[in-house]
């Protein structure tokens, strides 16, 4: 649809253009930064910043019944800059204009019912929002949308030049950034630092395959990530690690997504994120922050923090019910399948304690909980989600697990509609399929595979057969077709047919 074919009321607002005001806010000392620079962390103090929109745009701009008529209409638009997650450009990065915005096609992803089969073992009405079927296949590429368009905007007005994007990863974040910044080929490289010899070829093929210079270094990854540090304090370089804001900002687009698809209900909704290094769930707390106080929602969903108990400092630090007591403990990991989760001091810890006070005392009660699951839960999870018509990753299985445990504790009732974070595509994390098929989890895991979910492929040789067909080599005539009919046979044999009867 054309914006000239929108109703009048809207028409002027359909459109948005570099407007607003931003600024980068400290969550340690508070001071408040402009955003010509790409800052990280705070030049004052070292802590982790968040972006904020002070000029009340979104407020000046339109009411809430306004917004939601004005995002709906959006919609239907056939303009690039607004298919992805600037529809929603007043709550995201408002001074970006349209013509620096890098569409990949992320967003806008898939929120699939389960079946019934699935709604009655987990004991809760429930959708899988599945941030899989994003461009490098996982959520990361919503921040990454947000923090390159920003970076392209800032070479567009010709503040940055040559720039080098890094990031420390050994998994999506990197496979993300370099997916972006090869699509900005002009002014934008990027580079990886892998700790060597801790990645797998599924984990290096992504940034390989676009182009990103990748530098494998002694060490786990934190030394990477140190190195990262290091560069991005002393040399030209954006850091697209998650203590960058503008990630945190695009990753906003998840709630405002869930709202609109929703038709802005949120009452008795409840959504369930895995955490990592919890800069997702500060963001999707975030996201409903915003449409919340502009009047787009009128309710808070619950929102529900997963963590496996083989990484769970989140889930330790609220465990304790007074305010006043809690006292962040980094953890020491072990193995978990919630690999892309699997952090004992997340990054965006200081984020996550103050958004979830704000959010608690704007839903004027509790309204953010953490569960801890196994090891075993999270991976029982995925396969089980999968064979009901989903393609959930292990983190995805995780949030699965989460939700049947808030059920069991009685804090999701059969009243409330969960949403829950398939963070990432299941052929991300197929290798914890395969070592759980093949029984070859290694101890540490904890994880025995339950017969009923293991699958393997038989081979078939029909009894009787002594030619076979090989590549170069195929059988002709008489034998085979005989090769077809016993090997149709002995197919039917196993899966137990019956035969035609006419
Ligand atoms: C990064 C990531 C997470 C963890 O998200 P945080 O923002 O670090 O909490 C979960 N799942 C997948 C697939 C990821 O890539
Ligand atoms: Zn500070």
């Amino acid at each position: 649809m054309k914006p000239s074919d929108f109703p009048e009321d809207i028409r002027d607002l359909i459109l948005p253009s570099s407007e607003g005001t931003m600024i980068y806010r400290c969550l340690g000392c508070g001071s408040e930064h402009g955003i010509d620079e790409l800052l990280y962390v705070c030049p004052d103090c070292g802590s982790v910043m968040m972006l904020h929109e002070t000029s009340g745009l979104a407020a000046k701009k339109a009411d809430g019944p306004t917004w939601r008529k004005i995002l709906d209409y959006r919609r239907m638009l056939n303009i690039p800059a607004l298919k992805g997650i600037y529809r929603y450009h007043e709550f995201l990065g408002p001074v970006v204009p349209l013509d620096a915005v890098l569409y990949l096609g992320e967003g806008h992803t898939p929120v699939v019912e389960a079946n019934t089969r699935l709604q009655e073992l987990t004991g809760a009405r429930f959708f899988f929002k599945n941030d899989g079927q994003n461009p490098s296949a996982s959520f990361k590429d919503r921040g990454m949308a947000s923090a390159l368009s920003y970076i392209n905007s800032l070479i567009k007005k010709g503040s940055m030049k040559e720039i080098l994007a890094v990031c420390a990863s050994t998994g999506d974040t990197s496979a993300a950034a370099a997916l972006y910044a090869s699509y900005l080929t002009d002014g934008i490289k990027s580079a990886v630092l892998l700790p060597q010899g801790k990645v797998t070829p599924q984990q290096l093929s992504q940034p390989l395959g676009s182009g990103a210079k990748v530098f494998e270094i002694p060490g786990v990854f934190d030394d990477c990530m140190k190195v990262v540090e290091n560069l991005s304090s002393r040399y030209d370089v954006a850091l697209l690690n998650s203590k960058n804001a503008w990630r945190i900002l695009g990753q906003e687009s998840y709630s405002f997504e869930i709202a609109q698809d929703f038709d802005y209900a949120m009452e008795d909704m409840v959504v369930v994120v895995p955490i990592g290094n919890a800069g997702n769930i500060t963001a999707v707390m975030n996201g409903f922050l915003k449409f919340y106080e502009a009047g787009i929602i009128e309710t808070l969903p619950k929102i529900i923090g997963v963590q496996s108990h083989h990484a769970n400092p989140v889930y330790k630090y609220y465990l304790e019910p007074d305010t006043a007591k809690r006292e962040f403990k980094p953890v020491t990991v072990k193995a978990s399948v919630a690999q892309a989760a699997m952090i004992g001091n997340p990054v965006s810890m200081p984020r996550v304690i103050n958004v979830v006070e704000t959010y608690n005392r704007l839903s004027e009660k509790k309204n953010v909980f953490f569960m801890e699951v196994t090891e075993q839960a999270i991976m029982d999870c995925e396969l089980l989600a999968n064979r009901n018509g989903h393609i959930a990753c292990t983190q995805g299985g995780e949030t699965l697990a989460g939700l049947m445990e808030a059920v069991k504790q009685g804090l999701v009732t059969d009243r409330e509609t969960a949403v829950i974070d398939s963070t990432a595509h299941a052929l991300k994390f197929s290798g914890f399929q395969e070592t759980y098929f093949s029984g070859t989890f290694p101890e540490e895991f904890g994880i025995t595979p339950n017969p009923e979910l293991v699958n393997a492929p038989e081979d078939v040789k029909a009894e009787g057969l002594t030619e076979f067909p090989a590549s170069g080599a195929p059988l002709t005539g008489e034998s085979f077709e005989r090769f077809v009919r016993l090997t149709a046979d002995a197919i039917a044999t196993r899966l137990d047919l019956a035969r035609q009867t006419s």
